[in-house]
């Protein structure tokens, strides 16, 4: 799960890690009011969207007076912000955080992953903050510092003290820098983080350190002990579908082919969608629709698929093991018919009663084409899209 930057900066003052003043707002008179509450002479209005790259794609901008703020607000609510982390299609502002203006004198970054090789959280730090980190990396990685830190004992003020004096934070602040690297670590773990970065973490004009972004990803397996993060779930920042399939205990993800996939299993499903694309086509979404899926899920799946317009045939491949094949075979008779269906299905049934599932399907009376190998079902289907 993801956080806006405003909420991501509140669980930042939480664990003592300094950030402007701001207040989020979600109209441009509730903006006014934030700024006149926070008083000059110089505010930032931040557009507030699950992606980064905000500061390019216009959703940052300066504002020297009131009626500033109030004619920016006005422009970014209800923009379709587009970053390039949003897709061309871009995300909708409707939320904003005005901000105290910072004295910016150099921009550094901070960042904490998961290292699962290392099996530590990787703490990493550059003097290039403010830019795409993935190019600092790719490009300098000598300019990307890492730590890799000892679960038992957390951040140590020693190693996040020599992280600040690598990436060239000067002597007088590299305590408070230290600091605020120890406050993200503390962040992440006590939230279940997977990522966390503040990027960029500032040097202001009086040697002061502060937060001026902040991002957050947390371990959705880790949210039944978080109530006070799924609190701040915004369900406007998430794929409809996404959301609709997780309602009913489906693993749904959109991507951006067409040839939709129902599978039972992640593992056959990523072998499925590894097939397609090895005879040419792009899969539309993964979906698994578990070990124990009914009629009932299996409609609701299909009807999920259906409603990316992009998707131009679809490939339905089951093992039956714990699923039977004809309560598969039922699923799909009674989803095609609730759905009328307009475009190709091919399925490739294998397991048990799969005689009976396959019989079930031709005796519907629909246009499914029927397959007995992965690969001639997915020839079948990367033709049946073109
Ligand atoms: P994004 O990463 O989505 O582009 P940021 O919050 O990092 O958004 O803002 C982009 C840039 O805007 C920052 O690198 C910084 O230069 C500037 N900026 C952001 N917030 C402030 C602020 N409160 N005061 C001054 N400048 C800011
Ligand atoms: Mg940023």
């Amino acid at each position: 799960m993801k956080i806006h930057e405003y909420q991501g900066k509140q669980i930042l003052r939480e664990f003592g890690v300094p950030v402007p003043r701001g207040i989020p707002a979600f109209t441009v008179d509730e903006a006014v009011h934030a700024a006149e509450q926070l008083g000059g002479p110089v505010w930032v209005v931040k557009a507030q969207i699950h992606a980064g790259g905000r500061g390019k794609g216009g959703g940052v901008k300066l504002a020297r007076s009131i009626d500033e703020v109030r004619q920016l607000a006005g422009q970014m609510l209800g923009m379709q912000l587009i970053t390039h982390q949003t897709g061309p299609q871009g995300q909708t502002v409707r939320r904003l955080l005005i901000e105290e203006g910072a004295d910016i004198r150099h921009e550094y970054y901070a960042g904490l992953v998961i290292d699962r090789a290392a099996q530590k959280v990787a703490v990493m730090a550059s003097s290039e903050g403010g830019m795409d980190i993935e190019e600092v990396a790719a490009k300098t990685p000598e300019k990307l510092h890492k730590v890799w830190v000892d679960p038992t004992g957390g951040l140590q003020q020693a190693d996040a003290l020599a992280l600040c004096e690598k990436i060239g934070l000067p002597e007088g602040s590299r305590a408070a820098g230290a600091a605020a690297l120890q406050g993200l670590y503390r962040a992440f773990w006590d939230k279940d983080a997977s990522l966390a970065e503040i990027n960029p973490l500032i040097l202001e004009g009086n040697g002061a350190v502060k937060a001026l972004d902040a991002k957050f990803n947390f371990d959705d397996n880790a949210l039944y002990r978080h109530p006070e993060l799924e609190a701040m779930r915004d369900l406007d920042e998430e794929d409809p579908a996404e959301i609709e399939a997780s309602k009913h205990g489906l693993s749904y993800i959109q991507l951006d082919g067409n040839i939709a996939c129902l599978v039972n299993g992640a593992g056959l499903a990523m072998a499925t969608m590894d097939t397609i694309k090895l005879f040419g086509g792009e899969p539309a979404n993964f979906l698994d629709v578990g070990g124990g899926a009914t009629a009932e899920k299996v409609t609701a799946a299909f009807k999920i698929m259906l409603h990316n317009p992009q998707v131009k045939a679809i490939l339905v491949n089951i093992f039956g093991g714990i699923m039977r094949c004809d309560v598969i075979a039922e699923g799909l008779i009674t989803a095609c018919r609730a759905v009328s269906l307009k475009v190709p299905l091919v399925v490739r049934m294998k397991g048990t009663n799969e005689d009976l599932g396959k019989r079930m399907l031709a005796e519907s009376g629909l246009p499914i084409i029927s397959a007995e190998t992965l690969a001639e079902a997915a020839k079948q289907v990367v033709a049946a899209a073109a």
